[in-house]
């Protein structure tokens, strides 16, 4: 009997790591390539919903998951401008009801770590580092890698580029296109619970809606931390990339004060509670168009690299996570070949990722609307109140 030739994830975040855990879960040998020195996960918080929850839970996670997250009671929507609350959504177990399953809030390096470790509890993937892909190519025997280090490996299986914004599998699978700067910067902070006012020490999500911008905060870490972030439309162009871009700290403060001088005093004394800002300049890509630039022979793609977003749903990691689910359930369909297998997955996800990449994109038109538009929110959110906020079509699937 000849070993099955191992399937090749290309990316060591949290999309390729939840991949390699769920092809694993169903008998699939992995080896994660990561182009770093070590795996590691920057940035702070994230929110993930039922639909990603529901899937961790099924793989095992549950408990651990729980260990490293806070479940948020509420999520409260105000006017950052006049402080007014617009509308609560009720979360925690009303979302157990509604969703089947909870909202939780975590640290990023947190989730990294905890699906790393189950990885590598669960001994189905080989993880190698310092493995930048600089090239790949198909052949009938399998494709074919060729790493930044001069190694090359020949015929696996299956490739699933899980690189990221950049990536470089999405070339041979659709082309070269560069991603879409937004124009859309994220202020980031993670403030220590006891730095915090009083009044935002809770166990609830913020959201504080404003002309050009939006603000959002919550508990990570079990409630040690706030996560607090700021997402602003910016006046010049923004065409850098990840965290710590080539401004001083000085900068980013006077950019961000600018940004949010008109938001009303509650909320100017939540900001200045911090004085660590980062400063993350956001991308996208057109919402996917077909199961054509998901998939290309034995090669597909998963994650930010399939469907990067802007973070106006919260769904980025998530959508990772629906991805590695839906390879794993593709993996279990007997008498299938590689490629039909990663054909059915395309099919099976490019309709929703583009539904959400276009949502998240009209999410930030709504809530960084300006005059009328602003004034037709708030009514609104005054009228429709929590149910304007519930996302059925997103959190039941
Ligand atoms: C401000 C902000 C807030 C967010 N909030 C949320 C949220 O609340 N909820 C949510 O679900 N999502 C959120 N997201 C989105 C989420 O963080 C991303 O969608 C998710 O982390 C993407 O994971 P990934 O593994 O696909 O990509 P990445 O995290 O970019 O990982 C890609 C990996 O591939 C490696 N790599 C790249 N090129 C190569 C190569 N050639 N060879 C080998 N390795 C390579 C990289 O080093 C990296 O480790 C947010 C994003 C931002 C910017």
């Amino acid at each position: 009997m000849t070993t099955p030739q191992p399937v090749a994830v290309v990316g060591g975040g949290i999309g390729g790591l939840s991949v390699a855990l769920a092809l694993g879960r169903v008998g699939a040998h992995t080896t994660v390539y990561e182009q770093s020195p070590q795996f590691e996960e920057l940035g702070a918080g994230i929110g993930l919903g039922p639909n990603a929850v529901r899937r961790l839970d099924a793989w095992g996670l549950g408990q651990s998951l729980r260990e490293i997250a806070c479940v948020p009671d509420a999520l409260l929507v105000r006017d950052a401008e006049d402080g007014r609350v617009l509308g609560r959504l009720p979360m925690a177990d009303a979302f157990v009801s509604r969703h089947g399953a909870q909202y939780l809030t975590v640290h990023r390096a947190d989730l990294h770590q905890l699906l790393l470790k189950s990885l590598q509890q669960q001994g189905t993937a080989a993880l190698k580092l310092n493995h930048g892909l600089s090239a790949l190519t198909q052949a009938p025997t399998g494709v074919q890698l060729t790493f930044d280090n001069g190694e090359q490996v020949d015929s696996v299986q299956a490739l699933i580029g899980a690189d990221g914004l950049h990536s470089r599998v999405r070339g041979v699978v659709c082309g070269e296109q560069a991603p879409v700067p937004s124009g859309h910067w994220a202020y980031r902070t993670l403030l220590p619970m006891q730095a915090v006012p009083l009044a935002w020490r809770q166990s609830q999500m913020g959201m504080w809606l404003g002309s050009g911008l939006h603000v959002v905060h919550y508990p990570v870490r079990g409630g040690e931390s706030l996560n607090l972030v700021v997402l602003v439309e910016a006046k010049d162009d923004a065409t850098t990339a990840g965290w710590d871009v080539a401004r001083t700290a000085a900068q980013t403060d006077e950019d961000l004060q600018a940004a949010t001088h008109a938001c009303c005093p509650a909320l100017q004394a939540l900001l200045e509670a911090s004085a660590h800002w980062r400063a993350w300049c956001l991308f996208d890509r057109p919402p996917v168009p077909s199961a054509a630039h998901l998939v290309r022979g034995s090669v597909a793609l998963a994650g930010d690299a399939a469907h990067p977003m802007l973070p106006y749903l919260a769904q980025g990691a998530g959508m990772a996570i629906e991805d590695a689910d839906c390879l794993a359930h593709q993996w279990q369909i007997p008498h299938a070949s590689t490629a039909q297998r990663l054909q059915m997955y395309a099919q099976a996800r490019w309709q929703r990722v583009a539904k959400v990449q276009q949502r998240a994109r009209r999410n930030g038109r709504i809530f960084h609307a300006d005059g009328g538009w602003r004034m037709a929110r708030n009514l609104a959110m005054a009228l429709g109140g929590a149910k304007l906020m519930d996302m059925p079509w997103l959190y039941g699937a």
